[in-house]
């Protein structure tokens, strides 16, 4: 039986209209759209899953604070609230808004890394990886194996292997491991979250090594809301007081503001008490993103981005937001359907591996259902496996992801539980149909990040 929905800790005060093709329409859109969910019209999608980066529903809060912004090219007042706010969230002396989260990556990264150096992660999201490597560095993967096994529950599926962490830092020699990076949830293996003994025990390895420790913090709210669940001690405390504590033991950190902040564009990063280190950040910021108070953003989005903090940490808020998942999760348990579980912050990732065990890696299990998705219910997910992970850029052959997930990322305050078992239910018809369903080949690509443009067709 499928778990009680926690009911939304809001009502609706502005509706966005939106519409399903008929079957027909969407056989022929998806076609069109050579058969990736990238090339889709937003208008031509009912549920739209691709992502929860940015498609968050802001508050009343928030839209009034839009017209509130101050414009000032400098030292506006919007500027000076968001750094109050986030100085009380993180405890970090030095904040900087920036445009998004990869901006505060290539800020950063660009002063604090170079060639020959390594860059050691509980997982690198995709941006943050393509910006370790554009400064030179290599970037490497360190989460507990556990993450790699879809089946099995552990509460802290996202944490670092710290044994391994410090044997790489080893190999590679301390003067060669320019930044640790924890990713909190971590992203790429489900959303999953990292407790906090494991953000404290891979501090200590980087202060016995003398290398920095950043926190890569898109989803700081909802992994600070696990901890609390789940982890012994942390019951009692407010999400607030465990985020504060997280942040006390990095160096700096890096914030994609369009995921937990709920607002739909904006970043920060922050660094703790190094001034030389902020100082040559500012420099990189000015040239790249804008003056300092306000990095790339508009006075509105600052005022924003400054209330969403705060809001984001909301529990009553994270609650139904993790309730949203959970409830999905267990329709999916009550028909066998199989995914990372146990489910993540801010998506289910559905195992398509053993949805379409007939289908192999180089056709695109995810991608596959990411389509068919879209055929049953205008429901517009993505690939994370094979399709997205691309080819061996020394061989140009495909390679293999350890999973074939189809991500159904769930925007914040946007869906309802309606939404949500019309999710459940196209699943379970794809189900019933699933050994019909065949896999896909690339006819174009593109030369790096392929599957946000490549064209495919189905396997005859
Ligand atoms: C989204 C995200 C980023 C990049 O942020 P953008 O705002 O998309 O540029 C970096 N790291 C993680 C973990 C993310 O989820």
């Amino acid at each position: 039986m499928a778990i009680k929905y926690v009911a939304e800790p809001f009502r609706i005060k502005m509706v966005e209209t939106i519409k399903m093709l008929t079957r027909e329409e969407r056989v022929q859109k998806i076609a069109e759209a050579k058969y990736n969910t990238f090339n889709l019209r937003g208008e031509d999608v009912y549920i739209d899953l691709l992502t929860d980066s940015g498609t968050n529903a802001m508050s009343q809060e928030q839209w009034a604070g839009v017209m509130r912004g101050d414009e000032a090219y400098a030292g506006s007042s919007s500027y000076y609230k968001l750094l109050d706010a986030a100085q009380d969230i993180t405890g970090y002396k030095y904040i900087q808004p920036v445009h998004q989260g990869r901006a505060a990556e290539k800020v950063l990264f660009g002063v604090m890394m170079g060639k020959g150096q390594y860059s050691i992660s509980n997982m690198h999201f995709d941006t943050t990886r393509a910006h370790v490597e554009l400064s030179g560095a290599r970037a490497v993967d360190c989460v507990v194996p556990v993450a790699n096994d879809p089946a099995k529950r552990a509460p802290f599926k996202g944490n670092m292997d710290v044994e391994r962490l410090e044997s790489l830092i080893k190999e590679y020699g301390p003067e060669n491991v320019a930044l640790v990076i924890m990713t909190v949830t971590n992203n790429s293996a489900g959303g999953q979250p990292v407790s906090m003994a494991n953000v404290k025990e891979t501090a200590a390895v980087c202060k016995k090594y003398g290398i920095k420790l950043n926190i890569d913090a898109a989803r700081y709210a909802e992994n600070a809301y696990f901890i609390k669940q789940r982890e012994e001690g942390y019951a009692d405390k407010s999400i607030k007081a465990i985020i504060n504590e997280m942040f006390s033991y990095a160096d700096t950190f890096t914030m994609s503001a369009k995921k937990d902040t709920i607002v739909n564009m904006g970043g920060l990063y922050g660094v703790k008490e190094d001034e030389e280190l902020f100082t040559a950040c500012k420099g990189r910021t000015i040239s790249f993103e804008g003056f300092t108070t306000y990095g790339g953003l508009s006075g509105r989005d600052l005022e924003a981005l400054a209330i969403g903090l705060y809001e984001g940490l909301d529990e009553d808020y994270l609650k139904y937001r993790i309730g949203q998942m959970e409830y999905l999760a267990s329709r999916l348990d009550d028909a066998g359907i199989a995914y990372q579980s146990p489910v993540g912050g801010h998506g289910v990732f559905v195992d398509a591996k053993a949805m379409f065990p007939h289908i192999p890696y180089n056709e695109f299990p995810g991608q596959a259902l990411a389509i068919e998705l879209y055929i049953e219910a205008g429901i517009r997910t993505c690939d994370i496996g094979s399709y997205m992970l691309g080819n061996d850029p020394d061989t140009g052959k495909q390679l293999e992801a350890n999973f074939e997930f189809t991500r159904f990322a769930i925007a914040r305050r946007v869906y309802t539980q309606a939404h949500i078992d019309i999710m459940a239910d196209a699943l379970i018809a794809i189900k019933k149909r699933a050994e019909q369903v065949k896999g896909f080949r690339i006819t174009w690509e593109p030369p790096v990040l392929r599957h946000f443009q490549a064209h495919l067709e189905p396997v005859k």
